[in-house]
């Protein structure tokens, strides 16, 4: 039983159901049962990543350590998991078009027609086997992004028919769809589910394991009819109900046997297996749910609409609040209405005000707003990326009473009438399409904040950003008591900021919520919640 094994996890009904969570705590069963295991994405869109896409389209971009720009599922993976990530962990059909046909024109297809079978499939299936050919996982958990019976996913549908032909035992599917609850009738409807099986089907893949998503509980007997018409064993057949936490679905699963069945498909013989260990997990799920006391935060941000827009620093908040064995009350504040006029009523009751990272100019007046109030009445303040270059042109204006201070983002059409505060990024960096992405080296200077924030002198973070502050005006900055606490100094750039006179009041360039996890929530949120409560 050396070989890696193949899971794969495909969505039907409807999208949105959680097949990232569903894969995310299945790898984290089998984690805690000591296997070694990765989670893949497989977009099928064409982008070749989404760094283009708008955060409204598809949610936050994830970024790896290695400076991949990847599906927010890969967050659910890290956070679930603590197990970095990387750009071979998602796919899109994008980048497989774009291999394939980089390919062709190198003529390594000798002359051939190139055609979505063999071509695309095989591509798709080397992407897949890519994570597990050196031998570094027990399990490749892969999720097919999108719905069955959508065009996009065929190819997708068809590599995982061919591979489940090719492994055998060491491949399962499961498949998640949607059992609603009609309320006029009392009841829950399984025809959607076995049309969706029924489509699978169709395209040559019978599923191993059923999840039905549910916001009612789903008996025995619904799960045999579902069995029977699906060919699928009662004993496989699982829901997956709704819950007010994520970090409760891997629970929900382990009791209804999820890493249990996976592991007898694939021959395991389960008595011989480590139970699940996951004491952490559990602590933190229960402090989770019996937390009363509530701390209040203000996200400040453009995308409030989409939640989604902000998934890991909603999630880091939620852990570190957890930690502080606090609720997280977070009041999600859209900052194109924020104004001189309505802040005190927004802001003056928040323990705490996070300026959120983003691009271009809309929405940044309503971040001068909040960040002037956080400094001006003492309320800790965290900002990230662009909050941070918010925060230092906020000061350069007002401490500094440099009135033109702005950055060339900012001031698209008169870039050369203003003090910029942010210089455009150096090309002495290794720059990925024109941005400074992944892990960077940041070295920390003793007495600081950052330093009480991380305890050690060298850190390093994940970045996705253009600008940088200017180093022409650091001096001007520490001599007011802005101090330029974090420092990369192989480029020489500035990483983190600090208000000395404030009770707290920190800005980072760099994304600390993309290493945040439930088992290692990150010290700056952590340290950022408690300065929120004190
Ligand atoms: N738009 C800013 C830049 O490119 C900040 C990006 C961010 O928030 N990470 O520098």
């Amino acid at each position: 039983m050396d070989k890696t094994k193949y899971i794969f996890v495909t969505g039907g009904v409807t999208s949105s159901l959680g097949k990232g969570i569903i894969a995310a705590s299945l790898g984290k069963l089998l984690q805690a049962r000591g296997f070694r295991v990765t989670n893949q994405k497989l977009d099928p869109y064409i982008n070749i990543n989404p760094g283009t896409l708008n955060p409204y389209e598809h949610g936050e971009c994830f970024v790896t350590v290695d400076g991949h720009e990847a599906d927010l599922d890969l967050g659910h993976y890290e956070r679930f998991l603590g197990v970095e990530t990387r750009k071979s962990n998602n796919v899109t059909t994008g980048r497989i078009y774009q291999n394939v046909i980089n390919k062709e024109r190198r003529g390594d297809y000798l002359g051939k027609t190139v055609q979505v079978i063999p071509h695309i499939t095989d591509e798709i299936k080397r992407n897949i086997k890519s994570l597990g050919s050196k031998g570094e996982f027990d399990f490749v958990i892969t999720e097919i992004g999108g719905t069955v019976g959508d065009i996009e996913s065929l190819p997708y549908i068809e590599s995982v028919r061919q591979l489940r032909w090719e492994l055998g035992k060491n491949c399962i599917i499961i498949h998640l769809t949607y059992v609603p609850y009609l309320s006029a009738a009392k009841e829950l409807k399984t025809k959607p589910t076995q049309h969706s099986v029924k489509t699978l089907q169709e395209q040559g893949v019978q599923p191993d394991v059923l999840v039905l998503r549910t916001e009612h509980n789903i008996n025995q007997e619904i799960r045999n009819k579902v069995a029977l018409f699906c060919n699928v064993e009662p004993y496989a057949v699982m829901q997956s109900i709704d819950v007010p936490s994520i970090y409760r679905v891997p629970l929900n699963m382990q009791q209804e046997k999820l890493d249990e069945v996976v592991l007898t498909k694939m021959g395991y013989d389960i008595s011989q297996i480590a139970p699940v260990k996951m004491e952490k997990w559990i602590e933190f799920v229960e402090k989770l749910e019996t937390a009363k006391e509530e701390v209040r935060i203000a996200l400040i941000g453009k995308y409030i609409q989409l939640p989604d827009a902000y998934k890991s620093i909603m999630e880091s908040l939620i852990q570190a609040a957890t930690y502080n064995n606090r609720k997280l009350k977070l009041e999600m504040i859209l900052s194109d209405k924020l104004n001189d006029e309505n802040v005190e009523k927004k802001l003056a009751k928040m323990d705490g005000i996070l300026v959120a990272p983003g691009f271009g100019v809309r929405g940044v007046e309503g971040k001068f707003t909040a960040v002037k109030y956080a400094r001006e009445h003492n309320i800790p303040c965290l900002g990230i990326g662009l909050g941070m270059q918010i925060m230092s042109i906020e000061f350069a204006r007002n401490v500094l009473d440099m009135r033109e201070a702005n950055t060339t983002e900012l001031e698209v059409n008169t870039p050369y009438n203003i003090i910029d505060i942010m210089d455009e990024q150096k090309s002495v960096l290794d720059i990925k399409g024109g941005m400074r992405l992944g892990s960077y080296e940041c070295s920390i200077s003793k007495d600081s904040l950052a330093y009480i924030i991380y305890g050690q002198e060298l850190i390093s973070e994940r970045h996705r950003h253009r600008y940088e502050f200017n180093n022409k005006y650091k001096e001007s900055f520490e001599n007011a008591g802005m101090i330029c606490s974090g420092i990369n100094e192989e480029s020489n750039l500035v990483e983190i900021i600090e208000l000395k006179s404030h009770k707290w009041y920190l800005g980072v360039q760099f994304h600390p919520e993309y290493r945040s996890t439930v088992v290692n929530p990150h010290p700056i949120f952590i340290n950022f919640i408690r300065a929120a409560i004190n």
